[in-house]
């Protein structure tokens, strides 16, 4: 039996999370758990899954939980998040949190020897050389999350890291991807979201929108296979059945391919290196499909894609400023206080204005983060 922590289960990711769970009572327990605002949904998880322990985003949320479930542990805001990251029962720690929030809970689960399944993207891409120098001090498992980083994590089951020539991550261009950049003048939040293939939480359908996405994956395969950037390449692949690729030195390349559905890589992190059914998850019918496309990446129409290059080539303080730049813009769009056009500029400008700092510590990454959402903000 697997103990999980997960952070933000009431998310896309945390909810696909606990139908893992709930299809395999035998194997995982959830046993400490952390949501955000949505109080109901928390509710209905503890008399669900019966966690031992809870944290919610607010004290006054937390004091209503606590007189309804007084068996459970409830706490609150930052602390509580790490509570639930170290929670010691816990055998894995599920991060499904949003944004670059859950950096310092990461760090100690790390310091606290959990095996860490790393969907919280953001947290790799504002601090990645931290978050893998701790884990391999404390010999602590990362286990991908992300569609394409899961795929290329199968991929290489079995190879040697020395034989690797380049990982081919696939973007399905999500909802503009047919629309030129003049055609996205005065785009709505709900268009925005409306998403060809993947359902997921609203901060990430607009990162696919953007293609900051797949910018935030290039870094975030950065971090987690140790590749240079010039050996991390991107195609467009509208169908999403690829699910990312690796070529070796001998030119083999190695695809993994599923119909789209979060739960399969969610749940190959939870069993990894072994595998469970899934039920409900659809079977891919190549001769259906009968045919996959594939575009080379413009550079010019994607142009987050290119600022995060540039940053993750930059490195240090830059991916800092890509991510936090990039957290406070959608958000502001999400509200309707910024355009879509509106959310390159801004991260643009976020970079243009800040001087990097080469190799920071967890401080001055934390101080970066809210220097740069205040300057987004003095700019709106
Ligand atoms: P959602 O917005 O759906 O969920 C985010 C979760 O985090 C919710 O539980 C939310 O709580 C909680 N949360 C948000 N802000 C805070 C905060 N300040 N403090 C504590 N909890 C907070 O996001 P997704 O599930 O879509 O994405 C989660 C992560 O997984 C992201 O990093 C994303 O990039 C990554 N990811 C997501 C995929 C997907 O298919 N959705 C695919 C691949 C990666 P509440 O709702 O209760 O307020
Ligand atoms: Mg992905």
């Amino acid at each position: 039996m697997k103990k999980i922590s997960l952070l933000g289960a009431t998310g896309s990711i945390g909810l696909q999370t606990l139908d893992v769970i709930r299809q395999h009572p035998e194997e995982f327990q959830l046993v400490a758990c952390s949501s955000g605002r949505n109080i109901d949904e928390t509710r209905k998880i503890i008399q669900q899954f019966k966690p031992e322990a809870v944290s919610v985003q607010q004290a006054d949320d937390a004091k209503k939980l606590k007189e309804e479930f007084p068996g459970v542990t409830v706490m609150h805001g930052e602390e509580g998040l790490v509570e639930i990251a170290v929670y010691p029962s816990s055998d894995i720690v599920v991060n499904a949190v949003l944004g670059s929030v859950g950096l310092y809970p990461t760090m100690q689960a790390i310091e606290a020897k959990k095996t860490i399944a790393i969907a919280n993207k953001e947290t790799l891409v504002t601090a990645g050389h931290l978050v893998m120098e701790a884990a391999r001090k404390n010999n602590v498992s990362l286990l991908p999350v992300d569609s394409e980083h899961s795929a290329i994590f199968q991929c290489l089951q079995g190879e040697q890291e020395k034989n690797i020539d380049r990982l081919v991550i696939t973007a399905s261009g999500g909802s503009f991807r047919d629309r030129s950049r003049e055609d996205l003048k005065g785009v709505t939040v709900e268009e925005a979201l409306n998403h060809p293939n993947w359902s997921m939480g609203a901060k990430i359908t607009i990162d696919s929108a953007t293609m900051m996405n797949k910018g935030l994956e290039v870094i975030e395969a950065h971090w987690l296979f140790g590749l240079p950037y010039d050996k991390i390449d991107v195609i467009l692949h509208r169908e999403s059945i690829i699910h990312s690729m690796v070529e070796f030195h001998d030119s083999s390349v190695m695809a993994q391919l599923g119909s789209p559905d979060m739960r399969v890589p969610i749940q190959y992190a939870l069993t990894y290196p072994d595998r469970l059914p899934l039920k409900e998850s659809q079977r891919l019918n190549l001769a259906e499909i009968g045919k996959l496309h594939f575009e080379e990446m413009d550079m010019n129409r994607y142009r987050m894609l290119a600022f995060a290059y540039e940053a993750g080539k930059l490195g240090g303080t830059a991916p800092t400023v890509l991510n936090a730049a990039n957290e406070a813009a959608v958000a502001a769009f999400l509200q309707g206080r910024a355009t879509f056009l509106q959310i390159d500029e801004l991260v643009e400008r976020s970079l243009e204005h800040h001087s990097v700092i080469a190799n920071p510590d967890l401080e001055t990454i934390q101080w970066t983060d809210v220097q740069t959402r205040q300057f987004v903000h003095s700019l709106l």
